[in-house]
């Protein structure tokens, strides 16, 4: 058997979409203008399917710090965190994002695929169990795969099912790694944190929540979900990414003194290299947005629920609650494709997610709105949509 013909089935299922039109999987977006507006072939479309939660992609201050740390220290670092890639800024950003959280420890990764393959990894090894939400991100799964521990699934966003099966591991329950998102980046629905820190205070066992879609977007100081139910202190460790509200690209965890172990331990923190001066400059300044400038997370939500109700109104079957990811769900793969071309002919670039990327085999239409949206860009995403309707 050859290399690639294990794939001859996934290529077939490719094709399909690429019979005539847009391709709705790695498309070119062939010019950006701002955080709301780009351009697709003659094509000029609102995005809304983007991670830019704070819509600071075009911040200002954020692009001039990164241009002058470009200037002043170089493209790259060309080195890992352990060689030479630990520069003052590396640790200044780790000593803001401490701050930030209240914690001792805070380890900047480069990327948040690499913060949660790095910390989950080497945590979870051959004699840990982990118990992990059904719908978690590829790289909850891949990091519990790469460590080797046993990985016990709960039902999604199910804490009674958690309980059971945490019930059913005995005294190995206070060992246990529990692993749990923020907000759920395709349906936009929000971990049943409370209750799962319940089930933690009684039983025992570690918790682990990666706030990837929710850092920047909940809390009162932007901490995420953890600090909008008042629970952090419940929380072991925190992950996050730059690549969404941050704008930028890269990874973190926050966590007790002992996490430094990591620096020494993780071969995803080693073995890669650490994200370019100009990375850390831009991320620095757009976490001071995430902490002083609480109007844009204000936005945000008001953006979130004009979307929801907008869509909704039309009769749309969306995610269970108001959230800046707001999904569609959509009968069929080939409606999904057809709606995701007509809403680009329509100026709105929203993303087309398939099974088994979207959960419970669906298919949907993934629109996400960001604080740059002006009440007119909702209204112009909604009106693509009515036309769907129409046709
Ligand atoms: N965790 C979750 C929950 C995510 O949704 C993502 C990215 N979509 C990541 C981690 C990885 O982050 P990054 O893209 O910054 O590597």
């Amino acid at each position: 058997m050859g290399l690639y013909d294990k794939f001859a089935r996934l290529v077939g299922e490719r094709e399909q979409f690429q019979t005539s039109g847009l391709n709705p999987f790695g498309t070119c977006i062939d010019e950006i203008y701002s955080a709301t507006e780009g351009r697709i072939g003659d094509q000029k479309i609102i995005l809304a399917g983007t991670n830019n939660y704070l819509g600071l992609t075009f911040d200002a201050t954020a692009i001039a710090a990164g241009q002058a740390a470009l200037a002043e220290q170089g493209t790259g670092t060309t080195g890992s965190r352990m060689a030479n890639g630990s520069y003052g800024s590396h640790l200044a950003l780790e000593q803001e994002i401490a701050e930030l959280f209240d914690r001792p420890t805070a380890i900047v990764f480069s990327t948040g695929y690499t913060a949660n393959l790095g910390v989950i990894s080497t945590l979870a090894t051959p004699g840990t169990v982990v118990l992990i939400d059904a719908d978690s991100h590829a790289s909850i799964y891949d990091a519990c795969a790469l460590g080797g521990a046993e990985i016990i699934r709960f039902r999604h966003n199910d804490a009674k099912d958690l309980e059971r099966r945490m019930v059913r591991l005995g005294e190995r329950a206070k060992d246990a790694l529990i692993i749990v998102e923020g907000i759920y980046s395709m349906l936009g629905d929000v971990a049943p944190l409370a209750e799962i820190v319940d089930i933690k205070r009684r039983l025992g066992g570690y918790l682990l929540v990666d706030e990837a879609h929710s850092f920047g977007v909940m809390g009162k100081n932007g901490r995420g979900l953890a600090e909008e139910l008042g629970v952090e202190q419940d929380v072991d460790i925190i992950l996050g990414t730059f690549s969404k509200s941050l704008a930028s690209i890269g990874g973190f965890a926050v966590g007790n003194k002992e996490m430094e172990v990591l620096r020494y331990s993780s071969r995803p923190y080693i073995f890669t290299a650490s994200p370019s001066p100009a990375i850390i400059a831009s991320v620095r300044s757009a976490l001071k947005s995430v902490a002083k400038k609480p109007e844009l997370r204000e936005k945000l939500w008001k953006n979130a629920e004009r979307l929801y109700h907008g869509l909704a109104k039309l009769g749309y079957e969306l995610g269970p609650r108001i959230s800046p990811v707001v999904p569609v769900m959509i009968g069929s793969k080939e409606d999904g494709l057809r709606y995701w071309r007509d809403l680009i002919a329509n100026g709105v670039y929203v993303n087309l997610v398939l099974p088994p990327a979207a959960p419970a085999g669906i298919t949907l239409l993934r629109c996400s709105v960001n604080a740059a949206h002006s009440d007119q860009d909702i209204d112009a995403i909604i009106d693509a949509f009515a036309t769907l309707k129409n046709k």
